[in-house]
């Protein structure tokens, strides 16, 4: 579902180059639960962010859901990236539109009609359980409410993958096992392959099939893990 082959990807700082991510390859199967993990500065938002092309690689190819992302033309890579969602660690919903207009946004350059757009985003908010916030503002929710808001977001275009950027991070234990169990029936019900970039080793145990672990920019190991359940 996810390919990256010989990724490479440096950045400017001040006088000199920083190589954030070196001759990466990854692999990761349709339907899988995919952690990153690494200490700060490793490398693993940036092999996230590339996954959909938010960062444009120096070398290498990058192939999602049968796409090569990295050849195609800007209009059809913003077509290719309906099929690709996203959350942060800290929400990124637009704070002066309501809950129902931030599930909206992805919508509206679509061919959906006004009505199955609403219907839709009835629909993805019914799914994180906060239909009855349609009208509220971001700066009205919780951590955890906002959070689901953003997958709600995220889901509107039925991906076929979910990129989560340390989903947890800001939020208390409960609060981020409510989160994993939202992920998990995205998952489970909706085919939806997700890729969890985190700190938090007991939330990668939880829900992850596999986990990569980076340092320095690159790939130490790949392995598969037995998940056990996020203990509060
Ligand atoms: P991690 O997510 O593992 O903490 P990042 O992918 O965020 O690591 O960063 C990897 C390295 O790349 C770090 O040294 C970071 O400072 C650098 N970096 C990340 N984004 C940028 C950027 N936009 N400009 C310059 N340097 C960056
Ligand atoms: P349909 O597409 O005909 O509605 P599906 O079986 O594909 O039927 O989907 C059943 C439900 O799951 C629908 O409500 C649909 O909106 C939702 N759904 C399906 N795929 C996804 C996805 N990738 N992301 C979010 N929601 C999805």
């Amino acid at each position: 579902m996810i390919s990256l082959q010989n990724i490479s990807k440096s950045y400017q700082q001040h006088q000199s180059i920083l190589q954030a991510v070196h001759s990466v390859s990854l692999n990761i199967d349709k339907g899988e639960i995919h952690g990153v993990i690494g200490a700060s500065g490793a490398g693993k938002s940036t092999l996230l962010r590339l996954m959909n092309v938010l960062e444009t690689p120096d070398q290498g190819t990058i192939v999602v859901n049968n796409q090569t992302l990295t050849t195609l033309p800007n209009r059809k890579l913003r077509e290719a990236r309906r099929s690709i969602g996203m959350i942060f660690q800290h929400f990124n919903l637009v704070s002066n539109k309501t809950v129902f207009d931030n599930v909206a946004v992805p919508l509206e350059l679509t061919g959906y009609s006004k009505k199955a757009k609403v219907d839709r985003v009835n629909e993805c908010l019914k799914f994180v359980g906060l239909e009855h916030k349609a009208e509220q503002y971001p700066a009205q929710l919780s951590g955890g409410q906002k959070q689901r808001v953003a997958i709600a977001r995220a889901l509107a275009n039925r991906p076929a993958v979910l990129l989560c950027d340390e989903p947890t991070s800001a939020l208390d234990p409960q609060t981020t096992a409510g989160i994993l169990d939202v992920l998990k029936t995205v998952n489970q019900e909706f085919g939806v392959t997700i890729v969890i970039v985190s700190h938090e080793m007991d939330v990668v145990r939880s829900i992850c099939d596999k986990v990569t672990v980076m340092d320095g920019g690159k790939i130490l190991e790949t392995v598969s893990i037995e998940t056990e359940p996020y203990m509060i």
